[in-house]
């Protein structure tokens, strides 16, 4: 997928909402701002007064004067040293609460994208999205309103000062200014663009490192190791790359506001002290002006410094802006209900589907009614669909075409929430969460009491197993529950959808990757399971489901064989077909 670049304007207009909850605090961190930028406005007035008053009325400097001048200017720094303060400590913290604020909302927003996002996203880009992109919003946030600020009044009343001292050497300092910013702003740009690749960059490398990691055990497997590594490195040098051209940028811009700041100084230099000769300025004019010139050249210097962290977080706001415009493409319509407890009736109506930004046809116009309570298996050869027609029910991927309906309403018109509350699904793949067999039950009902969830384990045969682990329900199942056996993990998923007791239950091939004894257990447990609610079972064993009520074969011509095992295999098609296959393989 291509990520979409957006404009500086629309970055600002879209990141500066979350400056709302905190205005308060922001007011008050550019009020600081300024008070700090008068206290260093003041010292070369003060500089300026001591000077000329000196080289030309120092019978009227008294000692008195100077500590009364002193006192000011100490005052002005005690109040400068709270100021620094609250704008150091305060300010930050202020763009740490807006990081988070952001972070939350992206995570938030990633709950709701569709599998589609998934499957066209590396994970390891994600991450990298929603922790180090937005690490640089808190400086950003809280610097650059700030640091503008400061320029912005230091600019303004250097220059009004300025000018009342002497108009013709402020005009020649002032023509340096914008041929400074023009150039500045150019550098800036490329430097943006530096960032973005140098983020995208780490996350490629995030998801290299995580897929790798989690295919550990095929890497060792196939003894690919020095391939992983020799994969990797051409990642890391091309991140290196990166790194290289934005040192590089750094540097011409670095060098480019030295230059800067030489011509100012030698131009201040060599008029300031001609007009002097001249006797157009007095000497403490020219102090005055250095001293200015200095604090302008301090100023620049650090809105350039800033520069770089402006763009970094303006690349983690565009990165962050990218997940929160991914489409939520499957979500509650306007008028959704709540579903309430269904009899539990599935029914597809001329029912299209493709995969999005695929095209391949899978179903078209497919038709089929599951009963209330009944028990339907569907099996067929592998990529003829089942999987599919299973995601469709709690719209995983909504229907291109027909409507699908539970109890006569199309489930469209429920909540997606109430909808996949009255569902229940066992896959192949187990997903359990790392943390204790206990949390990993009660994920089904999270409001479960203890004895609710001891029940539902023995109920999907996992209690015996579970206590005779040394912590039982407390113990911890590693990462993906690497700690436990495939039928233990799928028994504890059982126990999961048994304590979230939906009327409708989902099994894609939940056996199937199991061995024969834990077939068998797991098999007795999902029975129990499928008592009185609708099911839909796949299974490529047909043992499994020859006392289905009816066993439906799905091809890529759609449901083409449809019956209860005995008059499938009597019709000798593709049913009797697979069941003799399969007894030639016992
Ligand atoms: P089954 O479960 O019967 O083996 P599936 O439902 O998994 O079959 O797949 C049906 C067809 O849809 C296959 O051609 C498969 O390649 C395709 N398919 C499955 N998942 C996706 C996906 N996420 N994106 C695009 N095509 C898919
Ligand atoms: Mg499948």
């Amino acid at each position: 997928m291509k990520d979409r670049q957006y404009t500086t304007k629309e970055l600002f207009r879209r990141f500066q909402p979350y400056f709302k909850p905190y205005w308060k605090t922001l007011v008050l961190d550019l009020f600081c701002a300024g008070l700090t930028t008068l206290c260093e406005l003041v010292l070369p007035m003060i500089m300026r007064y001591i000077t000329n008053q000196g080289l030309y009325h120092l019978a009227e400097l008294s000692v008195q004067t100077i500590l009364g001048v002193v006192a000011i200017y100490l005052a002005l720094r005690i109040v400068d040293c709270v100021a620094t303060y609250y704008m150091a400590g305060v300010g930050h913290i202020m763009g740490a609460k807006i990081e988070t604020d952001m972070r939350r909302d992206a995570y938030q927003h990633l709950h709701q994208l569709s599998n589609t996002y998934y499957n066209n996203t590396k994970v390891g880009q994600i991450m990298g999205r929603i922790t180090n992109d937005l690490f640089d919003v808190t400086e950003f946030a809280h610097h650059c309103p700030e640091e503008f600020f400061i320029a912005g009044v230091k600019l303004v009343i250097a220059f009004i000062i300025l000018m009342r001292i002497n108009v013709l050497l402020t005009l020649i300092i002032f023509l340096i200014v914008p041929i400074m910013v023009a150039v500045c702003m150019h550098l800036n740009f490329k430097m943006r663009d530096v960032f973005r690749r140098q983020r995208n960059q780490i996350g490629e490398l995030n998801a290299r490192i995580e897929d790798s990691l989690l295919g550990q055990k095929v890497v060792k497997a196939f003894t690919n190791e020095q391939m992983e590594t020799n994969k990797f490195e051409t990642d890391n040098r091309q991140f290196f790359d990166i790194k290289r051209d934005s040192y590089h940028l750094m540097a011409v811009f670095n060098a480019t506001t030295h230059a800067f700041d030489g011509a100012m100084y030698v131009s201040v230099l060599l008029f300031g002290s001609i007009f002097m000769i001249k006797g157009w300025v007095a000497a403490g004019d020219l102090v005055a002006f250095l001293l200015y010139v200095t604090t302008l050249i301090a100023t620049i210097r650090r809105i350039i410094e800033f520069a770089e962290q402006f763009q970094r977080g303006m690349t983690g706001i565009e990165r962050f802006l990218q997940i929160m415009d991914a489409d939520i493409e499957i979500f509650d319509e306007a008028d959704a209900v709540e579903m309430g407890e269904p009899k539990g009736e599935i029914a597809f109506h001329n029912v299209s589907f493709e995969y999005p930004d695929d095209h391949n046809q899978v179903f078209k116009n497919l038709n089929l009614t599951i009963h209330p309570g009944e028990k339907v298996a569907l099996v067929g050869p592998s990529g003829g669909g089942k999987t599919t027609l299973c995601n469709l029910i709690p719209r995983f991927y909504d229907v291109t075409g027909g409507e699908i309906t539970i109890d006569g309403k199309s489930i469209k018109h429920f909540t997606l929430k109430s909808l996949r509350h009255n569902i229940g699904i066992v896959q192949q793949d187990v997903y359990l969460f790392s943390g204790t067999i206990y949390d990993n039950i009660v994920y089904g009902r999270p409001d479960a009491t203890r004895e609710e969830v001891m029940e539902a384990a023995k109920r999907a045969g996992a209690h015996e197993f579970i206590t005779e682990l040394k912590d039982g329900y407390d113990t911890y199942v590693g990462e993906r529950g690497v700690k436990l056996s495939g039928g233990q993990k799928q028994r504890i998923s059982i126990a999961r959808v048994f304590l979230k007791n939906p009327p409708i239950i989902i099994l894609d091939e939940a056996t199937s990757a199991l061995d024969n004894e834990s077939e068998y257990e797991v098999a007795k447990s999902l029975g129990r399971l499928s008592e009185g609610r609708t099911t839909l079972t796949i299974a490529h064993r047909l043992s499994s489901i020859r006392n289905s009520d009816r066993i439906l074969v799905l091809t890529h011509d759609g449901i083409v064989e449809e019956g209860n095992h005995e008059e499938l295999l009597e019709k000798h098609g593709i049913y009797d077909q697979f069941y003799r296959m399969a007894n030639e393989l016992k």
